[in-house]
């Protein structure tokens, strides 16, 4: 059997263990085993890509072409790639996984970008060999620079755009969206741009036409991002995410190998459909939001004076709670950040052993990530059968006694749902404020995540307990006893 037809095989083997890694990932108790079967297709991929560059290399029409040097890098590749990555991986807290993926797609756009370059220089280069060597004509050559240019067109707006939600997400830049004057027409003019220069680099390539989309593309992945505000960054990073797929399977037709294509459909699908579960569960139009904000105009930045705001110590904490028949936590982002987690689930059993009923209200964009909550949660072994999604507590939260808001700011922010002029109006929250009482577990006053001010925190039945949410619901743990 020749070696393309077993690096085949072990493609056909490697997407299914992707497919298969998908569908264990989608529900806690499988995700391990999804993981596992990643990793083993991930492995069976590398290895047998390998394998194909080594037979290759004893080609003598490819050595002539650059085959030897070729399993050199490839090594050289692999080492450094999987050096950076365990590195990462040991330090990244967290907190900071969002932005880690971030900066990866963007990875991912680059090598798009320059399979795409290299796509089109072979082409050029071949033409310029002895008589007798494969060059591509008619109509294949035709679909080879259509590949070359959606592929970098692809690539480098997932670049761009990746490299801007990197720096909000890790607030090396501010999370406010971008407003530039006439900001659609210029999205829809880049893409103009875009589908004229294909059409002619088709019909007769130049090489001014390939710089002339890179930049196009650079500028517009940019654009598209710094164009959506802080609340629509989780969809944001999920159609990066998606975009970082099409980018992969636009490499893999580039360089013929059928799993990077098969496994960049699958990211790219996946994405795709998960930002449009995210933009359903925040009320936002998928078009709009994956045209960089289309159609969203600059809104109030809710600068009003809401008067006093109360404060509440650990021990009246404490009492409030140990009085309370019904109790419901929302956490948020600071959940994570203070890693009040094991706390928290200490706190839960304390209260449920004194009979109050317990229950959490995750929204569907607390923290950073999607599902960010519910890992922590159960990292900290909260029972599944009392953490219940936004939608399924939100109708019970005015007959609840105490509600905890652990770290959360946006996502239970009446503003969202009252004033129409707020840049998060419209978002699906959780209606906290409804509740007979009110603790929200902060450090300061700062907003939250998409920069808005939370008039929450200045109602009637609210009291801020302020400090590290760890320390604080430690606190409220020793008191109760
Ligand atoms: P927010 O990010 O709105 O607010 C978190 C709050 O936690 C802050 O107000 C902060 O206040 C507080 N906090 C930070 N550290 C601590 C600490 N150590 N102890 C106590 N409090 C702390 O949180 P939400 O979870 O409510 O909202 C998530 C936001 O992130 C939304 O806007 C969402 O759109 C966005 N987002 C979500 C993504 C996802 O996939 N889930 C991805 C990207 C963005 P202070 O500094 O005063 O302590």
């Amino acid at each position: 059997m020749s070696a393309d037809a077993i690096a085949t095989a072990a493609y056909l083997v490697a997407a299914l263990l992707f497919i298969l890694a998908l569908a264990g990932l989608s529900k806690h108790e499988s995700a391990k085993q999804g993981w596992t079967y990643g990793v083993a297709g991930m492995v069976i991929a590398l290895v047998a890509t390998v394998a194909l560059v080594v037979d290759r290399t004893t080609d003598d029409r490819l050595v002539n072409v650059g085959g030897g040097t070729s399993i050199v890098l490839l090594i050289v590749a692999v080492l450094v790639g999987a050096a950076v990555g365990l590195w990462r991986a040991r330090i990244v807290q967290m907190t900071e996984i969002p932005q880690l993926i971030a900066l990866l797609h963007s990875f991912v756009g680059l090598a798009a970008v320059l399979v795409g370059w290299n796509g089109y220089l072979e082409v050029e280069r071949a033409r310029g060999l002895p008589a007798g060597t494969e060059v591509l004509t008619g109509s294949l050559l035709r679909i080879h620079h259509a590949e070359v240019f959606i592929g970098i067109f692809i690539g480098a707006v997932t670049f761009t755009g990746s490299i801007v939600a990197f720096l909000k997400l890790a607030a090396r830049m501010k999370s406010a969206p971008l407003m530039l004057p006439g900001k659609n027409l210029i999205n829809v003019g880049a893409l103009v741009v875009f589908a004229a220069l294909t059409v002619a680099f088709v019909v007769q390539p130049q090489l001014w036409e390939l710089v002339a989309v890179t930049v196009v593309a650079l500028a517009l992945g940019w654009h598209l991002v710094a164009s959506i505000g802080g609340g629509d960054m989780p969809v944001v990073v999920s159609m990066l995410n998606s975009y970082s797929g099409w980018a992969a399977a636009a490499s893999g037709f580039l360089l013929d190998n059928d799993v990077l294509i098969v496994t960049g459909a699958l990211v790219g699908s996946s994405g795709a459909y998960l930002s449009y579960i995210m933009c359903q569960a925040m009320n936002r139009s998928f078009i709009s939001v994956i045209a960089g904000g289309f159609g969203i105009e600059a809104s109030s930045g809710g600068d009003e004076d809401y008067g006093e705001h109360r404060e509440i110590n650990a021990a009246d904490a404490a009492d409030l709670l140990a009085g309370a028949s019904s109790v419901v936590i929302t956490p948020g982002y600071g959940m994570a950040v203070a890693q009040a987690q094991y706390p928290v689930a200490t706190l839960t059993q304390k209260l449920r052993d004194k009979g109050v009923e317990v229950r959490f209200g995750i929204h569907p964009v607390a923290g950073r990530l999607p599902g960010h909550m519910n890992v922590l949660l159960a990292e900290a072994k909260v029972p599944y059968d009392i953490v219940l999604e936004m939608d399924e507590i939100n109708d019970d939260l005015a007959d609840t006694d105490v509600v905890l808001v652990i770290g959360a700011n946006d996502t239970v922010n009446p503003a969202a749902a009252e004033d129409p002029g707020s840049p998060i109006a419209g978002m699906p929250v959780l209606r906290v404020w409804e509740a007979k009482n009110v603790i929200v577990f902060k450090r300061s006053m700062a907003a939250g995540y998409a920069g808005v001010q939370n008039p929450l925190f200045f109602r009637e039945n609210t009291q801020m307990l302020f400090g590290d949410a760890k320390d604080k619901v430690e606190e409220i743990v020793r008191a109760l006893t």
